[in-house]
């Protein structure tokens, strides 16, 4: 059965699989008590939050919506493309996604070491210690900066080391956008441009369309009233579907509540008629 069209909807979440807080159970049980039908896990470079969260979905009523998040190279940002009703079992998707926390791996390591020569003492194990085998990112650095007594607190960590072109940031390696949207693609899903705003310029956005850009985020913590606006009237323009959701990556490190956006379900359905019409791939 559809849900009611108005019903809450949440199309931006992460969880420990990233750099959430709370885990895919967890996520899903908050989604449920804040009334929501649907959300969409949209980790990092990683579906393997989804299979936990289906299950605590079945459980507690809630749609859980395959996704993923990954970053794309841009020319002066990165580009995020959320993809919506991935398969999390196709091969080469999972082998595009190993690739990318290898990446990221390496590049952990190289924001160890350049904060070994500022004099920072962390140790690369204590940055596993925290991340696992998720797809490690700055917040596990930062977060373990906090923990080991190198950084006051997490935005300090942030400010002071990891920001975008601070001390001991390093570049992700990335998919270009075109080859992201290949990839989400192949997998079956939806490509949706994420936090407009914070990424393309507009040429860029021009050409990802080119490309077979599905969707754009007109709802998000960082999008203003009026850039919601704008980029309703850009979704029209170029037959783009909308989506939106909060981008909750838990308490204390989210720009709002998981579910606050009031975005409805029928920016669901619309990304659910969108899939490509020859789901999935070897
Ligand atoms: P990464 O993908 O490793 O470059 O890390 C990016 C993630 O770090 C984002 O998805 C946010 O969760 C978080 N992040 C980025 N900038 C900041 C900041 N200034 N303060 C706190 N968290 C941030
Ligand atoms: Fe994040
Ligand atoms: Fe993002
Ligand atoms: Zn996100």
């Amino acid at each position: 059965m559809k849900p009611n069209q108005e019903a809450r909807v949440d199309l931006h979440t992460h969880t420990t699989a990233s750099d959430g807080l709370l885990s895919p159970h967890a996520l899903v049980q908050l989604a449920a008590e804040r009334g929501l039908v649907a959300i969409a896990i949209t980790d990092h470079d990683s579906v393997a939050g989804v299979a936990e969260a289906h299950a605590a979905g079945k459980a507690c009523g809630v749609e859980v919506v395959p996704g993923v998040e990954l970053s794309a190279s841009g020319r002066n940002s990165e580009i995020h493309v959320l993809g919506f009703f991935v398969d999390p079992e196709s091969c080469s998707f999972q082998e595009a996604l190993a690739q990318l926390r290898r990446m990221r791996f390496q590049r952990a390591e190289a924001m160890v070491a350049r904060l070994n020569k500022l004099g920072v003492a962390l140790r690369m194990e204590q940055v596993v210690a925290l991340a696992g085998d998720t797809a490690i990112g700055r917040p596990h650095v930062a977060q373990a900066l906090v923990a080991g007594g190198l950084a006051p607190s997490f935005p300090e960590a942030f400010a002071r080391y990891l920001k975008r072109n601070g001390p001991a940031w390093v570049a992700k390696q990335n998919f270009a956008a075109a080859e992201a949207l290949a990839v989400i693609h192949r997998a079956g899903g939806v490509a949706v441009v994420a936090h407009p705003t914070h990424g393309p310029s507009p040429s860029e956005l021009r050409a990802m369309v080119a490309a077979g850009l599905d969707g754009i985020e007109v709802r998000h913590p960082l999008l203003s009233a009026s850039d919601t606006d704008r980029f309703t009237r850009l979704a029209e323009t170029y037959k783009l579907v909308r989506s939106g959701g909060s981008d909750y990556h838990g308490v204390g490190r989210s720009h709002c509540d998981l579910g606050s956006l009031n975005v409805t379900a029928n920016l669901l359905e619309a990304l659910r008629a969108r899939r490509p019409a020859t789901a999935g791939c070897l």
